[in-house]
């Protein structure tokens, strides 16, 4: 029996003199992550946050850059800090990726120490009356027998 919210057994549409099928691709795929794969074992296997530093003008990226963006010179890894900072936040009530399914939760810009520009990351163990700009916070991992090497994998928590 069909699946009505199929898009596959939906009926054709005719626009001009067109038509137009519904369809739906589930495609599975695996992409190398190339020079930035260092990134990815450490946070599986070490729960290590690592960025990349220009040898030249010393920014630290992370997420980690394999070259410069101002001096165009390849970029070395380093271990970055775990805590920083929140710049921004919000509450999202909407899952529309697999990254974090279950809603509400919170996602914030967050710009560890050290660290050229923030990233935009979940927020745990805060609600919209305890974020504020500028609070501080930590990384957490998830624990070692759960971790598969994706950003998922961290998250951060009010470092108190
Ligand atoms: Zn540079």
């Amino acid at each position: 029996m069909a699946d009505e919210a199929d898009p596959r057994f939906a009926p054709v549409s005719f626009k001009d003199k067109f038509v137009i099928v519904p369809d739906r691709w589930k495609v599975d795929f695996m992409v190398s992550m190339g020079e930035l794969s260092l990134f990815f074992k450490e946070l599986k296997e070490n729960a290590k946050l690592m960025g990349t530093r220009c040898p030249k003008c010393e920014s630290v990226y992370f997420w980690p850059r394999s070259w410069c963006h101002d001096c165009y010179e390849d970029c070395e890894w380093v271990e970055v800090s775990q805590r920083g900072s929140v710049t921004m936040f919000s509450r999202v009530d909407i899952s529309l990726t697999d990254l974090q399914k279950e809603v509400p939760f919170y996602q914030g810009g967050v710009h560890l120490d050290g660290v050229r520009y923030p990233i935009v990351a979940i927020l745990r163990n805060v609600t919209m009356d305890t974020l504020y700009r500028g609070m501080r916070v930590r990384a957490e991992f998830l624990p070692a027998d759960q971790r598969t090497g994706r950003v998922r994998d961290f998250y951060f928590v009010p470092d108190t």
